[in-house]
């Protein structure tokens, strides 16, 4: 497995050809990607996004080793949500084109706040699936179809028992703070979820730490992944390219 190690937000690391320093343009998102960002004033590429950016676009696998504060939201939701807008496929009733798991209600709302900010100028539904709601309302939404549903694990499971929602048509999965949802015990969740998933997808796996679990969950859910690092916080930038 490949490895790319990156410093944290703020630091602008090396230079190359693909995603210049200074700018996002380049990591091959759309004019109207790139205005949401400016608009959110998002006028340079964290390290991960930088190095994330390409490697989701050109269709490889990611295992991401970062912590909240890198930037790495938008280091799978930029080019996720790009790369659904390029194919611009027709949504079927109860499907879900790319499914984004999070352990909690809050982080995964905040995930679902940052995509519609990304693609405020673009036609994407994304769709929320956390528990503390009403499980029907949400049954409802997700009636005609989503692009991208934001979902914890155990109310995802809820809506597939009911019938609500199939995942035969995803083609993205993305786990986010993976190693959070194996502290919460989701490991039968998230294997659950991902046999249903097709196998064709394309993984992206993002954790704060490390562990032997996530270093197997990692072998188990992706396909020859490029893992990428972002320096905790206040450590040195490595740019170390392996
Ligand atoms: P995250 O690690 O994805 O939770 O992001 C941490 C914070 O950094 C969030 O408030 C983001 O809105 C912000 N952020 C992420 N990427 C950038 C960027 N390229 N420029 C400015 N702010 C950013």
């Amino acid at each position: 497995m490949n490895t790319i190690k990156v410093g944290r937000p703020g630091q602008s690391g090396e230079t190359g050809k693909q995603g210049q320093t200074g700018s996002f343009s380049g990591l091959g998102l759309s004019e109207s990607m790139l205005k949401s960002l400016s608009a959110m004033g998002y006028n340079e590429p964290t390290p991960i996004q930088r190095k994330a950016i390409p490697l989701v676009m050109e269709g490889r696998d990611v295992l991401g080793l970062a912590q909240t504060g890198t930037g790495k939201t938008a280091a799978f939701g930029l080019p996720l949500a790009q790369k659904l807008l390029s194919a611009d496929t027709a949504r079927e009733s109860k499907s879900v084109r790319a499914l984004i798991l999070s352990p909690t209600r809050e982080l995964a709302s905040q995930i679902s706040e940052a995509l519609k900010m990304f693609i405020r100028n673009a036609h994407l539904k994304v769709a929320l699936a956390v528990g503390g709601q009403s499980i029907s309302v949400q049954q409802r939404r997700l009636e005609r179809g989503c692009d991208i549903l934001v979902a914890t694990p155990g109310r995802l499971l809820d809506l597939v028992e009911r019938k609500a929602v199939f995942l035969d048509q995803t083609g993205f999965l993305v786990l986010d703070e993976a190693d959070q949802m194996l502290d919460l015990g989701f490991i039968h969740a998230l294997r659950r979820i991902a046999q249903m998933v097709p196998p064709q997808r394309q993984t992206l796996l993002f954790s704060a730490t490390m562990p032997k679990e996530i270093a197997k969950l990692a072998e188990a859910f992706l396909n020859d992944p490029v893992r990428v690092e972002a320096a905790p916080p206040g450590k040195t930038a490595d740019r170390v390219r392996q």
